[in-house]
């Protein structure tokens, strides 16, 4: 049985922690005037996706290549070796995708969803399912571009924002299944597993599970392919929450939750440190071939995917950097401060704090808000309009419509996410956002929803427009 979570009193004992790197150059930020910022989210139709970068003051929009890279990573730039075919880089990068995830053939791709892709391309055929323990934004629409059929089979426990379980992004073995035998193996293109599930909130998976879909997957001749955008964070929480693992390094742990998959795709802008860039990476040979033979068409050559060499090369070294297991601590205990702010104002937000960030549960912060007039998406807007704060909506505005009924899709889960960018912002600037977060909170029973006036058709969180409901 896992063990219950430890607060960051616990973990880190009476003493501070401390970031393991100091600062060498800095970026000017400033807050807009309140009559600014208002006149900024009327332009961008009350979607934060939509505002200028320099309208905003603290940017927790996303952790997607909003990290600060290393004086290493800056100094690996200039080594940057921008032939077409068989840049040094890219032979780096294959080394370090195999020493610290273990995977034996690497493709390079310009970002995550470029991996994804790839793989869903090469393996799903038309009809077949994909199960995995909740979807994500990105991977379920290529998944259905595919003509798979996504399904979710992670544990309940993960739509309820205020169950304390330690692993709530753990496979439901049981959904999975009954699925399996509904369908019948054959219609199963493969488990799409992620480790932290973004959607729940940045919860992990446990090694436990892991194993057991490794066997419960091998019982039905079924792979396991694996989304591991934030597994340095995911390797972090078994290390402090699962027996056996507290003195196994992150590196130690991350691999030996690989060994459990089949491959994995890999947005490196999140736990790889880097500003841009992807891979994917599988064990079986032939479908490496396939891969590899994709690539050249949708991303660039084999030994470069759509980044260039100083980009590998800064990944190359991210890769590194981002296992060391003080660097781990500091980026998560950086999350659990703000969560521990505002929980001293009691305000909701999904726990356990997650890898990568703060999502504020916005049924309970605005309960007088429908779903259908995007609570998440107001939060996220009045937290802009309150204090230059960038946050985004995850809830039913990011879940879509439904293929075939053409509803929106109305997950449990309605959520305004402030994603932390590694490496980026000080315990200073958390303490400003909590703060800001506690004022919207106050005003809450003023807030009114909102109504969607243009709606794109694929990814719509991304560019769709909202006018306040009067
Ligand atoms: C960001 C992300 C992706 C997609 O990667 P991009 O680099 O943005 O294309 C896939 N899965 C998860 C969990 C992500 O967070």
């Amino acid at each position: 049985m896992p063990r219950t979570v430890k607060t960051m009193g616990q973990q880190f004992g009476r003493r501070s922690w401390a970031e393991p790197w100091k600062i060498k150059m800095v970026e000017p930020i400033r807050l807009l005037s309140r009559e600014e910022r208002e006149r900024a989210l009327r332009e961008a139709g009350y979607n934060t996706f939509l505002l200028r970068s320099e309208d905003v003051y603290i940017d927790l929009l996303t952790d997607s290549g909003t990290g600060a890279m290393s004086d290493r990573q800056w100094a690996g730039i200039m080594l940057g070796d921008e032939a077409y075919a068989g840049s040094r880089n890219f032979y780096h990068l294959e080394e370090a995708v195999r020493t610290y995830y273990g995977y034996r053939y690497v493709v390079p791709t310009h970002q995550g969803r470029g991996a994804e892709h790839l793989l869903s391309q090469a393996v799903i055929k038309p009809g077949q399912y994909v199960p995995g323990n909740m979807y994500f934004t990105t991977t379920r629409l290529h998944q259905e571009l595919a003509g798979g059929i996504f399904e979710d089979v992670i544990i309940d426990e993960a739509h309820d924002p205020t169950n304390l379980h330690p692993f709530k992004g753990d496979v439901d073995l049981d959904k999975l299944e009954s699925l399996i035998r509904r369908v019948g193996a054959e219609n199963i293109a493969y488990v799409s597993l992620a480790g932290t599930v973004n959607m729940a909130g940045g919860q992990p998976v446990s090694m436990g599970n892991v194993r057991a879909l490794r066997e419960l997957c091998d019982r039905y001749g079924i792979r396991i392919y694996l989304d591991a955008t934030r597994m340095m964070e995911n390797a972090f929480f078994i290390q402090e929450r699962e027996e056996g693992y507290a003195d196994k390094s992150i590196a130690e742990i991350l691999k030996e939750f690989c060994s459990y998959t089949d491959g994995a795709w890999m947005s490196a802008k999140k736990d790889n440190l880097v500003n841009i860039g992807g891979w994917l990476a599988v064990n079986d040979r032939e479908l490496f071939d396939t891969l590899r033979n994709m690539v050249v068409v949708y991303e660039g050559l084999h030994t470069y995917g759509g980044m260039s060499g100083r980009d590998m090369e800064a990944l190359a070294i991210g890769i590194e950097e981002a296992v060391q297991d003080d660097y781990v601590r500091a980026r998560v205990g950086q999350v659990r401060y703000l969560g521990d702010l505002l929980d001293n104002w009691d305000i909701p937000f999904v726990k356990p704090v997650g890898g990568h960030g703060i999502f504020l549960d916005a049924k309970r912060f605005y309960p007088h808000i429908p779903q259908d007039q995007f609570p998440a998406q107001t939060l996220a807007a009045e937290l802009y309009r309150e204090s230059g704060v960038r946050s985004m909506e995850r809830g039913i505005v990011s879940a879509g419509r439904d293929p075939k009924t053409g509803d929106h899709r109305r997950p449990a889960l309605e959520l305004t996410r402030l994603a932390i960018p590694r490496r980026v912002y000080t315990q200073a600037h958390m303490d400003v956002v909590a703060e800001a977060i506690k004022a919207v909170y106050d005003a809450r029973e003023q807030a009114k929803g909102l109504r969607m006036v243009y709606e794109p058709k694929y990814l719509r969180f991304f560019q769709a427009r909202f006018e306040p409901i009067e």
